[in-house]
């Protein structure tokens, strides 16, 4: 059964992310900030279906845990990876990618993001239509 609205009540709601990283609703509710003993950022983002990230890269890679819903996975010139609820993502370093919503369901994960300094994430172009509506046959 696809979700199209959000049962994950386990988080706060959170802020619709800046235009400037998503296409489309993306909520994001930053859960634990980097500290002098967690090296990483944890979030919890919930795509509304059609919803992404633009490609982005991760200087030391991120962790997603998928908690509901379905979704895609896509590092560039690879196949796209389907996403559902108790997939686990290990993204590597600097690598091109982007993750988010199937064009009828939702997705929730949590995000694990590891810094390297101050820096966690680079972001890139937005997805195409195109390219996500390829993904989506
Ligand atoms: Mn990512």
């Amino acid at each position: 059964m696809k979700a199209t609205t959000s049962e994950n009540s386990i988080f706060p709601k959170g802020q619709q992310g800046s235009p400037d990283w998503f296409t489309g609703t993306v909520r994001v509710t930053p859960l634990l900030a980097k500290d002098k003993n967690n090296d990483f950022s944890i979030g919890n983002v919930v795509f509304e279906p059609g919803a992404r990230t633009h490609w982005h890269t991760h200087p030391r890679g991120q962790v997603l845990l998928v908690m509901e819903g379905n979704g895609f996975y896509q590092e560039q010139g690879k196949p796209a990876r389907s996403l559902k609820k108790g997939d686990v993502v290990n993204i590597p370093e600097n690598t091109v990618h982007w993750h988010g919503a199937s064009a009828n369901s939702l997705l929730a994960h949590i995000a694990i993001t590891n810094y390297k300094g101050s820096e966690n994430v680079s972001w890139l172009k937005p997805v195409t239509d195109h390219e996500y509506s390829k993904v989506n046959e």
